[in-house]
């Protein structure tokens, strides 16, 4: 086991031995830091961690905009649990260690024939990382990449590695499947998994009364439908992503150069620093780059049409609503900025997800609808975010567990019908909260 009080790797270094997530906005002291490579290592240190008093905690790569991974006590580190571990083709699973990233099981499925059925936005979280969070792309019939789970590892208070799928300990993986590091350090994963498939994709700009006014057909007739609307304009780009039967079609070279890193990466990048220096600016600006958007389809490879590299630094809050209240919601989302001085440079994204059995799982029993904010890295969001969340809440709205938010134990009980059911599940497993930072004792209670 590789022992360090210096953090390199995934997660950010910070200044003597600190760690800071991916947006900056999070920065912690653990007063140790430990890489296992194994479940017998990873138990050692939960161990001694518990013999020292340290609390402990696992990070991923630190993509999480909440504090879900910060701790001043044991910090795990994620890079050396890290690999694929067994393929079954005949039981459609593939299993791999904690720490591996979602980019490492992408191509590697790929090399294999093999995929996820659904994916978020990027792929550089660890496997751990994100299902802890409920990490999920958009769906109609497909859910988040903890849906996807059929078996894990975990390694308890107690330092004993626990096996759970549907067959085994069935009450513990109901929870841990999406457990916040709560109930314990995932070691390894188990996905389901399929043939590689190939998608098509349909980008095309609609406007926002378009788009509001056709959710439901849109959302019903495709397999993963989802769209942006660029805040002080009425315009949206909207994105079907459906199964085809190739052939392949990616985008060409240049071209998806230019959409995927000048237009989204590099001009935008431009465009936001400009707005943060002069944020009058922002509406104009808005109104030029959502006019410059253009229609394209492709054909490719799961990963290849879900996920693209986001190089802009930005902080976000995410809400899940019930599906029902979510064109209500998005339209006072719009009066608000009409109303106010907020200068939003960052586009709002909505997705879609079926309901999931995840105790946890922001699509736990209810079909769902997400809308997401997000303003560049170093502009005030915190009167935009507020107002927005208080909207969100009026409409019984679930936070993002690694996306900015105040919600407290209180409101989670009240909007999570199997909130109970989980305590209870970590006063069993942690009942001196080994696993506890100030997050968990601000969304569990203490
Ligand atoms: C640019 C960007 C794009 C994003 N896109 C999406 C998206 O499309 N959809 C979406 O839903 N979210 C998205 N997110 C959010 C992100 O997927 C989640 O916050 C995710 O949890 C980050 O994974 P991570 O590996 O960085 O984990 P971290 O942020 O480091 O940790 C997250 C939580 O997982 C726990 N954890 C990590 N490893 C373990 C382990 N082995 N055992 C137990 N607990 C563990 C940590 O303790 C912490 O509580 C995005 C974030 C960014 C910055």
């Amino acid at each position: 086991m590789a022992v360090t009080d210096v953090i390199g790797g995934s997660g950010r270094r910070g200044s003597g031995g600190s760690w800071r997530n991916w947006a900056g906005n999070v920065t912690a002291c653990p007063a140790r830091t430990v890489a296992p490579a194994s479940a017998e290592e990873l138990a050692a240190a939960v161990r001694t961690a518990a013999a020292d008093g340290l609390t402990v905690k696992a990070a991923g790569t630190g993509h999480s905009f909440t504090p879900a991974a910060a701790t001043d006590g044991l910090l795990i580190r994620p890079e050396r649990l890290t690999g694929i571990r067994r393929i079954d083709r005949a039981a459609g699973t593939v299993t791999v260690a904690a720490g591996t990233p979602l980019k490492v099981l992408n191509r590697t499925l790929s090399a294999h024939g093999l995929s996820l059925a659904n994916m978020g936005d990027i792929m550089e979280q660890t496997v751990s990382g994100a299902i802890s969070t409920g990490t999920h792309g958009t769906g109609r019939d497909s859910a988040s990449i903890a849906a996807q789970i059929t078996a894990l590892e975990l390694v308890t208070a107690d330092g004993s590695v626990l096996r759970c799928s549907a067959e085994e300990n069935p009450e513990v993986f109901a929870g841990a499947r999406l457990g916040l590091g709560a109930l314990g350090v995932v070691s390894e994963l188990t996905f389901a998994v399929e043939p590689e498939f190939l998608l098509t994709a349909r980008e095309e700009p609609m406007s926002f009364d378009e788009v509001t006014g056709r959710f439901d057909e849109l959302a019903a007739e495709n397999e993963h439908f989802e769209f942006y609307w660029f805040p002080h304009t009425g315009n949206c780009n909207t994105k079907r992503n459906n199964r085809s039967q190739g052939p392949a079609a990616p985008p060409g070279r240049v071209s998806g150069w230019i959409e995927d890193e000048l237009l989204s990466n590099g001009v935008f990048q431009v465009a936001c620093a400009m707005g943060r220096a002069v944020p009058a600016a922002i509406p104009g600006i808005a109104k030029i780059s959502s006019r410059a958007l253009s229609a394209r389809t492709y054909t490719d490879i799961p990963y290849k049409v879900f996920t693209s590299p986001r190089r802009v630094r930005f902080v976000e809050m995410e809400y899940a609503l019930p599906r029902a209240a979510a064109i209500e919601a998005l339209g006072e989302l719009k009066a608000l900025v009409e109303r106010s001085d907020f200068k939003v440079s960052f586009p709002v994204e909505v997705r879609t997800a079926p309901a999931d059995d995840i105790a946890l799982s922001t699509a736990s029993g209810r079909e769902t609808v997400y809308i997401a904010v997000h303003m560049y890295r170093g502009t005030p969001f915190q009167a935009y975010f507020g107002a927005t969340e208080r909207i969100m809440a009026a409409h019984e709205g679930r936070p993002h567990w690694g996306k900015l938010h105040t919600r407290d134990a209180g409101y989670l009980a009240e909007v999570y019908p199997r909130f109970g059911e989980f305590t209870a599940l970590r006063d069993r497993l942690d009942p001196e909260r080994r696993f506890a930072n100030g997050y968990l004792r601000q969304v569990l209670g203490d």
